[in-house]
């Protein structure tokens, strides 16, 4: 075991690394600025474990409903053969819709060496006609671990390229589905489109054969009647790969941890809540919906501007607290160098306040 090995080994206790999966991988590009969770993601930690042994347990994830329902609507979607789902793809890529598909299942038992070289055969001896991959198994490496993933279905040869296809149980209604949902969607398309390229390149051939145009399915307005839709990746797979290859080089992370540094689930709270402290995090609010610490690292960030969400975090360069922002809207401090134009701005709001409030015949 190489020193970094065992360094890792020793921040999660000695079990076997968690694994990642898309969902997993897509939040790592939710807040790529966060040292704690590269930290934590890198050294493969068992963070839901953490956060309720330090007294804030996370709460998020699908409820059994909503992912019997998502279950549901991909069956239908994908019935006789994906008749209806290769119509809505080849409509919703402006190509003629094909007569025929050949329709390949890769699905099956867990022999995932035996899934992985299924879908490796299959991928990469794809002839001039259109074809159809239910669950192909890709794979991609995250932090030295070869992580296995599951897109719903692979378009080949619609448009002369492969074309990720992502089958979703949230409604589009009146042409609007959820963007935060969209967006989630769009970075674990992302995901797959990189591991799919992954595969395609090791067998020499060009990225570029497999599109960044993702074609995403939902049901449309109340109905089950599905609905596809592109979602364009570029800039969620430069962000993806930027975080990758961060997490790569752990080395370099590791170097910023405190040595004795444990996120050790078995630990006392305690001394894990005292340990995580010492590793900076960057706590936003998306980091409710995305990363199982957040309850922690929000309360850690009470009265921070960080707090209150990027946009304020930025508008406020500088002013670290809630305490001085107030203190300089009031004009009761004087601004640390630097601070300058965001007090100017925080008295010029001040004074708007009081003379609205002035105003008000309340
Ligand atoms: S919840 Fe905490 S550890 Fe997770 S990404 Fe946000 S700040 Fe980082």
């Amino acid at each position: 075991m190489t020193s970094t090995a065992q360094r890792l080994a020793a921040i999660r206790g000695d079990a076997p690394p968690k694994r990642h999966n898309a969902r997993t991988i897509a939040a790592l590009t939710g807040n790529p600025g966060c040292a704690r969770r590269a930290v934590l993601d890198g050294a493969g930690a068992d963070k839901p474990k953490l956060a309720e042994r330090i007294g804030f347990p996370a709460r998020f994830g699908q409820s059994r409903f909503a992912i019997t329902r998502g279950n549901a609507f991909e069956a239908q979607v994908k019935a006789d053969g994906g008749v209806e789902l290769l119509r809505l793809v080849a409509q919703r890529l402006g190509v003629p819709v094909p007569e025929r598909a050949s329709w390949t299942d890769l699905g099956g038992a867990d022999d995932l060496p035996d899934r992985h070289e299924r879908s490796r055969r299959a991928l990469t001896a794809v002839g001039p006609d259109p074809a159809l991959f239910d669950h192909p198994l890709l794979g991609l490496d995250v932090a030295g671990q070869r992580v296995s993933l599951e897109p719903d279905l692979v378009a080949a040869r619609l448009g002369g390229r492969f074309h990720v296809v992502e089958i979703k149980s949230f409604p589009v209604v009146d042409g609007q589905a959820d963007p935060a949902k969209v967006s989630a969607a769009a970075v674990q398309s992302a995901v797959y489109v990189l591991a799919l390229r992954e595969l395609l390149v090791a067998e020499g051939y060009d990225e570029e054969l497999v599109s960044h145009d993702v074609v995403l399915v939902c049901p449309r307005d109340f109905t089950n009647r599905p609905v596809a839709s592109l979602l364009d990746v570029r800039k969620q797979l430069l962000v993806l790969r930027r975080q990758l290859d961060r997490m790569a080089r752990l080395d370099d992370l590791l170097a910023g941890v405190p040595a004795g540094f444990t996120a050790d689930p078995s630990a006392e709270p305690a001394a894990l809540a005292a340990a995580l402290r010492t590793v900076e995090a960057r706590y936003a609010p998306e980091c409710l919906a995305s990363c199982e610490l957040a309850y922690f690292c929000r309360d850690e960030a009470r009265g921070h501007t960080g707090a209150l969400g990027r946009p304020v975090r930025e508008a406020l360069g500088g002013v670290g607290t809630v305490a001085d922002v107030l203190a300089l809207a009031a004009g009761e401090r004087a601004p640390d160098p630097g601070q300058e134009e965001a007090a100017a701005l925080l008295r010029a709001a001040a004074r708007l306040r009081a003379d609205a409030l002035a105003g008000d015949p309340a």
